[in-house]
């Protein structure tokens, strides 16, 4: 299964720029990975990954309704980078 997953990430490119390979940060793994993000090193653009299934969706269809929540409940464990800087939600879009 592991095996699969980071054949999975191999592959994946991220949605707005097509760069790849990303990074994989795991939040919670219980068989699978449950929650997490999938992070793209070259626009600082970051996934989230809920319930076992990753949101690779393009910006245009990032209302910030699932992702301001998932950066709330997990605001300790993102990197600090996506913090600072992250597209499209960071630490600044918690205080809106
Ligand atoms: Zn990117």
């Amino acid at each position: 299964m592991k095996t699969m997953k980071l054949s999975l990430m191999e592959i994946l490119a991220c949605p707005m720029c097509k760069s790849y390979p990303l990074d994989l940060d795991v939040f919670l793994e219980q068989d699978e990975i449950v929650e997490g993000i999938i992070h793209c090193q070259n626009c600082n653009r970051w996934y989230p990954i809920i319930d076992e299934i990753p949101y690779m969706l393009p910006d245009e269809l990032r209302d910030g309704k699932d992702d301001i929540p998932f950066l709330k409940k997990w605001r300790a464990q993102f990197p600090q980078k996506i913090l600072d800087s992250g597209v499209p939600f960071n630490a600044t879009s918690l205080e809106a």
